[in-house]
């Protein structure tokens, strides 16, 4: 393996070249995907006994198989929630990699866990959740959300034997991100949906609470508010949520993966006011503060009770119990055990960049946002279906049906210009489809968002 050759050169020189002309291209090819069949007319069978060599598979990855991919960062992808990773970020990423160190134990990556843990410091400072809170770096939003539930579920059986057989109960809005659903099935649990088409409130999850059976209600273990949803950026009444759940001892987890960015932002921060009083809270640092996939985070009030539910054990892994190798271990408060040192791409670029650059990058997203409000109302073609919220905005275009919606989507992306995807808002026959911006990337323009209003017309 490390023997140098002369192909293993080349095969750097493509590698680096590629990677340094990617992370200083502002306006990357924005990528259309084909069928699998026509990649592999295209590409053929590359993997096989001898190899094909570094550089014909570095050609077929650059030639063909990334175009046939989404560049995530392109300032007119606007769809889902985007990502804008920095290039400071993106370069660590690399190093990281290089690095080779196993972050799930002190043992074995003390340095670089210790870097880690001085980025979540900030970002439970962020939440301003008390003393004591922490939390780790994850795959993302749903291992996060996974990780918080498992904890939550754990606490409520800990503290009742006669729960140890009982199937939980998890309270969420129907605005949820769709991996609330997901995870609550990995977990055998049932979740109580409560439809709104606006924020999520302590009167809401009163009455919820309310309307269930007195043994449901003895199987609710945790109530889930979001800060940010993922389709209209809203943010649930935390605070009154918050209360309710102090009050009945019910765990609160705020899902914040795509919105807990804005908690950086000082124009933003007092919409979460709550988000202090949370169980646990999922922040996803790939989504809103520029760092490359995957990174995740979840955080925990009590730390120690994400570990009582989640710290594997095994012969193998005694040693990591013993004295002397003691220190934080991250695989003792998620559900992964090996992982890389994911939170070191941002530890680096927030350590370059310093936190006031990310408040300053994360308050152009939510401006954009009003810019785009404005431009939508200013144009008669188009209509705000709400106020834009974080930063997202939802529109309708006059007279567009669902099929014009998807159209519309196919034409801009397959053309190379844009990729802006429809959603839907509002409930059972009154369900509309209407289009949908969400701003991450600061070097998105209002020319570009203007362009785009203009390929509606
Ligand atoms: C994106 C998102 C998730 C899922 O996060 P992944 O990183 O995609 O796993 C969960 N919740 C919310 C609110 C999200 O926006």
């Amino acid at each position: 393996m490390h023997t140098i050759d002369l192909g293993l050169v080349e095969m750097t020189l493509d590698v680096v070249k590629f990677a340094i002309g990617r992370i200083t291209d502002t306006t990357p090819h924005l990528g259309y995907p084909k069928s699998a069949d026509e990649l592999r007319r295209l590409v053929g069978e590359t993997v096989t006994p001898q190899g094909i060599g570094g550089e014909v598979a570095f050609g077929l990855f650059r030639d063909v198989l990334m175009k046939a991919s989404v560049s995530i960062d392109h300032p007119r992808h606007l769809a889902f929630v985007p990502a804008s990773p920095t290039r400071a970020a993106v370069m660590f990423d690399l190093v990281t990699s290089a690095a080779c160190v196993h972050g799930a134990f002190w043992l074995e990556g003390a340095g670089c866990i210790f870097a880690e843990m001085q980025v979540m410091e900030w970002l439970v400072s962020l939440t301003g959740m008390p003393d004591g809170a922490f939390g780790v770096f994850t795959s993302g939003g749903t291992e996060a959300n996974l990780s918080a539930m498992v904890a939550a579920r754990e606490a409520w059986r800990a503290a009742d034997p006669e729960r140890r057989t009982r199937r939980g109960i998890v309270i969420a809005a129907d605005s949820a991100h769709s991996s609330i659903r997901a995870m609550a099935k990995v977990i055998d649990a049932d979740v109580v949906f409560v439809p709104t088409d606006d924020r999520f409130d302590a009167a809401l999850l009163r009455q919820h609470l309310g309307w269930l059976s007195p043994p449901d209600r003895q199987r609710v273990f945790a109530v889930i508010a979001t800060g940010g949803t993922t389709n209209a950026g809203i943010i649930d009444d935390l605070a009154g949520i918050a209360a309710i759940c102090e009050r009945e001892g019910l765990w609160f987890h705020v899902d914040a993966a795509y919105g807990g960015g804005a908690l950086a932002a000082p124009s933003a921060r007092p919409l979460f006011t709550g988000i202090e009083r949370a169980d646990s809270v999922t922040i996803d640092p790939h989504k809103w503060l520029f760092s490359p996939y995957d990174c995740g985070a979840v955080i925990y009030r009590r730390p120690e009770l994400a570990r009582m539910a989640h710290a594997q054990e095994g012969s193998y892994l005694d040693i990591f119990s013993d004295e002397a190798m003691r220190g934080f271990n991250p695989s003792d408060y998620q559900i992964q055990l090996t992982r890389r040192v994911r939170g070191l791409p941002l530890w680096f670029s927030l350590a370059m960049h310093g936190t006031d650059r990310y408040a300053q990058a994360i308050e152009r997203g939510l401006e954009l946002a009003r810019i785009a409000g404005r431009l939508i109302e200013a144009s008669p073609h188009v209509q705000l279906v709400r106020p834009p919220s974080l930063s997202c905005v939802l529109f309708r275009r006059a007279g567009w049906a669902a099929g014009d919606y998807r159209d519309w989507t196919l034409r801009n992306h397959r053309s190379g210009y844009a990729l802006v995807t429809p959603t839907t808002v509002g409930h059972g026959p009154d369900t509309e489809t209407v289009a949908r911006f969400c701003f991450i990337n600061p070097d998105t323009t209002e020319q570009d968002v203007q362009g785009i209003l203009d390929t509606m017309v």
